[in-house]
């Protein structure tokens, strides 16, 4: 079985490919796949909404059964925020570099550093049928950026029971913590009757 995947990013889809070891299931990403949209605006108030969106648009768009995650940090000090904003918290167009200056400067001076990784993946069969699982990763918000692995806000964040951020942590071990690595090992579970 083909399942396309709403993901330009080798690094999502290689981690993707590593849990949803099912025998039988093909893994395509969105540049296998000819004349799917350019790109899907996520515009959902919830990480649910943006996953749910991305994946009904292009399963209807390619008629294959389609994978699509969507995912970022919210910070107890900050009301929640950047949550579904995370990509752009510093504005449009903006880097991480940037997203993680302005998470600094908030959080100056601020002692409750409490914060946690969410992902919501979402999946769509051509039928219309669609199921959705989520993932948390709870940790603190360092005081500066250390650390070059991975990427987006992992130097300023340290999981629980770890002093090391996930930029320092190599990224199998990143991999098996991640809120992305939990809602992945639930969907392996949950969605296996679906994917054999
Ligand atoms: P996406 O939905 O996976 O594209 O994530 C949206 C944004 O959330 C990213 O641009 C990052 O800023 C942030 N984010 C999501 N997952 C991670 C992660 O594992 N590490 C660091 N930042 C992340």
């Amino acid at each position: 079985m083909k399942l396309l995947v709403a993901t330009r990013n080798k690094h999502k889809l290689e981690e993707i490919l590593q849990i949803l070891k099912l025998e039988n299931l093909e893994l395509l990403c969105v540049d296998d796949v000819d004349g799917l949209p350019e790109d899907v605006v996520e515009d959902a108030e919830t990480f649910e909404g943006n996953a749910l969106k991305k994946a009904r648009e292009l399963c209807q768009a390619s008629g294959l059964w389609t994978l699509a995650d969507d995912s970022g940090l919210e910070v107890d000090a900050l009301g929640m925020a950047p949550g579904v904003y995370s990509a752009r918290y510093a504005g449009e167009d903006c880097d991480h570099a940037a997203n993680n200056a302005k998470l600094l400067y908030k959080l100056d001076g601020v002692a409750d550093r409490r914060a946690r990784f969410r992902c919501v993946m979402a999946l769509c069969a051509p039928d219309g049928k669609e199921w959705t699982v989520a993932g948390s990763c709870e940790g603190r918000i360092l005081e500066e950026p250390r650390g070059t692995n991975g990427f987006g806000y992992d130097p300023l964040f340290a999981p629980e029971g770890y002093e090391q951020s996930f930029a320092e942590l190599d990224s199998s071990l990143k991999n098996s913590m991640s809120h992305r690595g939990n809602a992945l090992k639930k969907a392996a579970v949950e969605w296996l009757a679906q994917l054999s």
